[in-house]
């Protein structure tokens, strides 16, 4: 997709808060304790390369990618000895590349090493490929389930250990941004059972991502994956407290490219949803669902001119009209998540009124956007 360089929309990307918001959790962790910082779906829309940079910057020793490409990407940029870590299953016809970016991979299966270490064979790979053995003690996604699968893929791993490090271990826990902690007790104690199976412990264990390394405190592991939080959004949306304040690091502006008063009778937007009762001043902002201003999010407001001003009717493809309180000039900045003149729209607010989590609406916002860094 085209970047948008030459429009009147933008990301605006605080580095300093993600530095904060990094540093802040490293400074809680255990000495031994190391962060790999999560910058999979460009780093949650912010900027995979850029994120990476701040990150290791403030004390990050590695980083957590979903797909392989994701993780070249970071090679390519120039991160070439830090671990990477793919948290999604990688397919053996991609072993070739996992060996040349030496990416470490996640693995869910002794098939997997079993077939990874013949094909390393083939191909005389002359380094180990590097894996992260997944558990799967409540999440129900990817991971070995019972110290018994945990016995048998040890014993395949010892047969392929020239070929195949056994680099880490990790698992992910379904709850722990509630304030229940039931299910999370159900699955600490899986893993427990599991690790118990692990006599030899590879050089990282993981348990924690943003919300499991803010709340809940786990001995035996070494390494968390840090997300959300690093960007300054709260795991829970609003649940529970951050035990440091979470700066968020990603404002989106635009602003009004056209303005004019509509007469009573006439209607707005496809669908003629929003029909205009008495003369108002309209105004239209070039941003729309392609640019991750999601259609729910009709009805909900923006700020102009240190106005809350409402979205009406639908927010089209490229383009969003809203109601403006007076005539306004062109150029007007448009703030639709960020601070304006005293009053702020979160990332949080937007993603309760379009009934979602603050994650999805960070992820959302398309690479036509561009992102500018201060
Ligand atoms: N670890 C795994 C396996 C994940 O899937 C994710 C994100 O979805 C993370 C860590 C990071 O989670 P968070 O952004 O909540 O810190």
């Amino acid at each position: 997709m085209v970047v948008g360089r030459n429009r009147d929309a933008q990301l605006i990307i605080d580095e300093d808060a993600i530095y904060a918001n990094i540093h802040s959790e490293k400074q809680r962790l255990a000495d031994d304790s190391e962060m790999f910082m999560v910058v999979k779906a460009n780093a949650y829309g912010h900027g995979a390369v850029q994120v990476a940079q701040i990150a290791k910057e403030a004390g990050a020793t590695g980083f957590c990618v979903a797909i392989l490409d994701e993780a070249i990407q970071l090679r390519e940029a120039g991160f070439v000895s830090e671990p990477i870590l793919v948290l999604g299953l990688t397919d053996l016809s991609d072993l070739p590349l996992i060996y040349k970016y030496d990416v470490s991979v996640t693995v869910s299966s002794a098939d997997w090493i079993k077939q990874a270490a013949e094909l390393g064979r083939q191909m005389h790979f002359t380094h180990k490929i590097k894996t992260f053995l997944a558990l799967d003690t409540g999440m129900g996604r990817i991971g070995l389930q019972t110290p018994a699968e945990v016995t048998d893929y040890l014993q395949s791993l010892h047969v392929v250990k020239n070929q195949i490090e056994f680099q880490g271990v990790y698992t992910h826990f379904a709850t722990a941004d509630e304030v229940d902690d039931k299910y999370f007790d159900f699955q600490l104690q899986n893993f427990k059972d599991l690790m118990a199976a692990i006599p030899n412990k590879p050089r990282y264990v993981s348990v924690a991502n943003s919300a499991t390394s803010l709340w809940h405190h786990v001995t035996g592991a070494n390494m968390i994956r840090y997300g959300v939080a690093g960007y300054g959004l709260n795991p829970s949306g609003t649940a529970i407290e951050a035990p440091f304040t979470l700066q968020p690091a990603l404002s989106f502006t635009s602003e009004l490219i056209y303005v004019k008063k509509v007469a009573s009778g006439r209607s707005i937007g496809y669908g003629a949803t929003y029909n205009v009762d008495k003369p108002q001043w309209v105004g239209t902002i070039p941003v729309g669902y392609a640019d991750g201003v999601c259609r729910r999010m009709k009805g909900f407001k923006v700020l102009i001119d240190g106005n809350y001003c409402p979205i009406i009717g639908r927010v089209c493809m490229d383009q969003v009209m809203v109601r403006l309180p007076y005539e306004m000039k062109l150029g007007t900045k448009v703030t639709f998540v960020g601070t304006q003149a005293g009053k702020t729209i979160t990332l949080q607010d937007v993603a309760e009124y379009c009934g979602t989590i603050n994650y999805e609406i960070a992820c959302g916002f398309s690479d036509r956007l561009p992102r500018v860094y201060y």
